[in-house]
């Protein structure tokens, strides 16, 4: 009996055996569901196979370069962390800031640090900038200062700081130097850290402003905004009675708005400051927006800094993402290739009611407005 048991015993422990044998040799089971899903998401990272990669998306292409050469769910993590990394952050998710990396607060600022010149004339008093006074001014009195060339009693009791320039009213290249040479002179008497200069058919998006100016020295070299060739501009300066000589810098169009530190400011002061803004124009004989350019380029040797959050409406405006727009620093509003140009944005007005979008924009990014309707859904 004990010894019938002991045979099975060993026959069970052979079976076993053979059948872990089995187990042990047979095909090994099928990668595991994550690495390749993993893989397929690295290859649609890289594009189509073939496809020229899409402006300004390098990286697409080197994540197909990596693609190959994954071999562990670990590594194609860490490369596809870098991917995106190279990508940039996805639309929307972050701060954008100038030069296309996250940069880390430089100094904290307050509204008290910068000084926003507003350029406007007395004809377009009511049909601009009353709309200006409505949105974004009127959370930002304390940031702004209105440069026009004629009194106006109505504006005057709406706002303290208006300069009345006494600059002429023309559209003249002399008459808008004029103005920008006043705005120079008062924010080097303001003391404040930086100089912001915008047009009456911008919307300034304060906190944005502050958060991207927070990044950068006000005591260095700062000149940033948005060119609006995609050259430098050619000119002639003149260096003496007789001599003319070839010149060319890039500047940030006066339309999308730009800013500069005092840093800066203080070294432009030579040809800026009193009545020497107007004779470097004359230098030059071009508008107040490339003035700045001249000086700082040409004159002092200090780069642009480009950045693509600020906007004029030499620009398709319908191509700023509405999901992007907390993040713009300026935006506008006009005519672009004779067709009526502004931001496309959802809001709680029509377009007929807010051609300019400037109150559906407040509206998103000031919703406690008392104007904007609360029901609004955007
Ligand atoms: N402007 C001015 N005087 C004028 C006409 C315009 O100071 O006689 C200002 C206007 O208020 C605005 C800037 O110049 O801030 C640009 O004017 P506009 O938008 O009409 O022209 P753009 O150059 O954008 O085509
Ligand atoms: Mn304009």
């Amino acid at each position: 009996m004990l010894k019938r048991c002991g045979r099975r015993l060993l026959l069970a422990l052979a079976g076993a055996l053979l059948a872990c044998l089995l187990v042990l040799t047979a095909d090994p089971p099928p990668p595991p569901e994550p690495a390749e899903r993993g893989r397929r998401a690295l290859r649609s990272l890289a594009g189509p196979a073939g496809a020229a990669p899409a402006p300004g998306l390098e990286a697409g292409a080197a994540a197909g370069a990596l693609a190959r050469e994954v071999h562990s769910l670990t590594e194609y993590f860490s490369l596809l962390t870098r991917a995106r990394r190279d990508a940039g952050p996805p639309p929307g998710s972050a701060f954008r800031p100038a030069d296309g990396h996250l940069r880390p607060q430089s100094e904290p600022l307050t509204p008290l640090d910068v000084f926003i010149a507003v350029k406007t004339t007395k004809k377009f008093h009511r049909a601009r900038l009353d709309l200006l006074l409505e949105t974004w001014i009127s959370r930002h009195k304390e940031m702004t200062f209105i440069f026009t060339d004629g009194e106006d009693e109505a504006l005057a009791r709406h706002m303290g700081n208006v300069v009345n320039t006494n600059c002429s009213a023309a559209h003249s290249r002399q008459a808008l130097s004029c103005k920008m040479a006043v705005e120079y002179d008062r924010f080097i008497a303001s003391g404040r850290k930086w100089f912001c200069h915008v047009d009456d058919d911008n919307y300034v998006n304060a906190r944005a402003l502050l958060r991207l100016l927070a990044s950068y020295p006000h005591t260095q070299d700062v000149y940033i905004g948005k060119p609006s060739l995609d050259r430098p501009i050619q000119a002639t300066e003149r260096v003496s009675e007789s001599k003319m000589r070839p010149v060319h810098f890039w500047f940030a169009t006066g339309g999308a708005g730009f800013c500069i530190s005092r840093g800066l400011a203080l070294k432009m002061s030579p040809w800026a400051s009193g009545g020497h803004f107007m004779s470097t124009a004359e230098r030059i004989r071009l508008p107040d927006d490339c003035t700045i350019g001249y000086i700082v380029e040409a004159l002092l040797g200090v780069r642009l800094i480009r950045s693509g959050l600020f906007h004029s409406h030499l620009e398709n405006l319908q191509q700023v993402p509405a999901s992007e727009l907390h993040e713009q620093v300026t935006l506008s509003y006009g005519m672009f290739e004779n067709k009526r140009n502004a931001v496309h944005v959802k809001g709680p007005f029509s377009v007929e009611a807010d051609p300019s979008r400037f109150r559906s924009i407040h509206c998103l990014l000031y919703p406690d407005t008392p104007w904007c309707p609360r029901t609004a859904v955007f």
